[in-house]
């Protein structure tokens, strides 16, 4: 018999099948199906190692393909080309056959070897993966939290990798798509894929560190929404309902398909501020204003003269 984590008063038989310690779990009041179904899964799984990396690397695909496959139905539909950022520019089969290839390499080959060690440290820090899991609010706090900071990070170390060598040597390989779609996401140099995946997967870590207050479930739901958001900025789609008509501060796919447009500006992933706050907005009318702005600071310079 071996006892459920985190659920002191229910013992469950070892070598049970899923369904089975899932009836016994079902009876546990004050659970939501959700939490039921990870006890279940972390149980079943009896390895919590194995558990932690298996459900973080299936994430990662079904996620990040799932989320690819409407732009790829979109990309050929005709009836959305009216929303298309950079009409008449669209990815080859070929080109998205060959993007999917690279894609999964660096999944397989420079993700699947660091992922084992992600429960370890987690446990190390104090990220907890028993249930019940935190409030809503919290998980909706914490995630938030986490879209500035990464934005932070990848403003800095994306502005970073955009000169000289290390353009050349690491960030040019993103660039290869100068009208983004979807899939192109994750498609980019195994440094860049570590260091700009740093801000998604290391900053929860550093923040757990700090608080030592971070459930796993969060870092799925955050995990997902991060990845949902850098698949839908390369989308190449700009609709009248997209976010940020809404909310004025996020990027979306308008600001980083102009990234790749110009190949200069707008480094930031989820929001527009530093970008807008640090004067290195991209496009046309970016350059436009900044041009203005300059002029008229110069004729102030030679008034005052
Ligand atoms: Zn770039
Ligand atoms: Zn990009």
């Amino acid at each position: 018999m071996s006892q459920v984590f985190g659920l002191n008063s229910v013992d469950i038989p070892s070598k049970e099948t899923f369904s089975q310690i899932y009836g016994t779990i079902k009876e546990v009041p004050g659970l939501n199906f959700f939490e039921k179904i990870w006890a279940s899964y972390y149980v079943y799984m009896d390895n919590d190692i194995f558990a932690t990396g298996l459900l973080f690397f299936l994430l990662h695909e079904v996620m990040y393909f799932g989320r690819c496959l409407p732009w790829y139905i979109i990309d050929r539909t005709p009836y959305f080309k009216k929303y298309k950022i950079q009409p008449n520019v669209y990815p080859s089969d070929k080109e998205q056959w060959e993007c999917t290839k690279s894609v999964l390499k660096s999944h397989f080959f420079v993700e699947a070897f660091p992922i084992w060690f992600f429960h370890p440290i987690c446990e190390k820090i104090g990220v907890s993966y028993d249930v019940p899991f935190p409030s809503l609010s919290k998980i909706a706090i914490q995630v938030t939290i986490f879209f500035f900071l990464e934005d932070a990070w990848h403003y800095w170390f994306h502005r970073g990798i955009h000169y000289g060598a290390f353009y050349r040597y690491i960030h040019k390989q993103h660039h290869r798509y100068a009208a983004p779609f979807g899939l192109a996401a994750e498609y980019a140099h195994p440094i860049e894929v570590m260091l700009l995946g740093f801000g998604t997967v290391g900053i929860p870590i550093v923040w757990c560190y700090f608080t030592r207050d971070l459930h796993l479930f969060t870092i799925c739901i955050w995990i997902t929404l991060r990845l949902f958001q850098a698949i839908d900025a390369h989308s190449g789609y700009e609709f009248p309902i997209s976010l940020h008509h809404f909310l004025f501060i996020w990027a979306g796919a308008d600001h980083h398909d102009e990234h790749h447009h110009h190949f200069i500006g707008n480094y930031a992933s989820s929001f527009r501020l530093w970008d807008y706050i640090l004067d290195t907005e991209a496009g046309e009318t970016a350059k436009n204003t900044r041009e203005n702005k300059n002029k008229s600071k110069a004729e102030k310079v030679a008034t005052k003269n």
